[in-house]
């Protein structure tokens, strides 16, 4: 057998890697390769808003604009001054996704 491979999917400062076939493996800091967390949106219900002001259409369905309707977003969980200060070759251009521990609690 040979070694399965792992396809990684970069996407808003953070990489998903997945399996060959798939199977989702886990999420790291584009930026300095640590772990990746997600955070619930504070705005909505897993991207989407119920809008349900209107009397005559009723209830509005629409995307969230402060995820993108991804219903979260993806943090480095080391603090931002070792992402900033610990790039991985060739990634310093990324902006880190690390938040500080106050912003952490406060989401949560
Ligand atoms: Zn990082
Ligand atoms: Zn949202």
């Amino acid at each position: 057998m040979s070694p399965q491979q792992i396809v990684a999917k970069e996407e808003g400062g953070v990489v998903h890697h997945y399996r060959e076939d798939g199977e989702y493996l886990g999420t790291s800091c584009a930026r300095c390769g640590s772990s990746a967390e997600s955070l619930p949106c504070g705005n909505c219900d897993d991207g989407i808003i119920e809008d349900d002001t209107d009397p005559l259409w009723g209830v509005e369905v629409h995307e969230c604009d402060w995820c993108m309707g991804r219903g979260g977003s993806w943090h480095c969980i080391s603090s931002p001054e070792w992402c900033e200060a610990n790039p991985l070759p060739g990634k310093e251009g990324i902006e880190s996704t690390a938040l500080n521990s106050q912003a952490w609690r406060d989401s949560l």
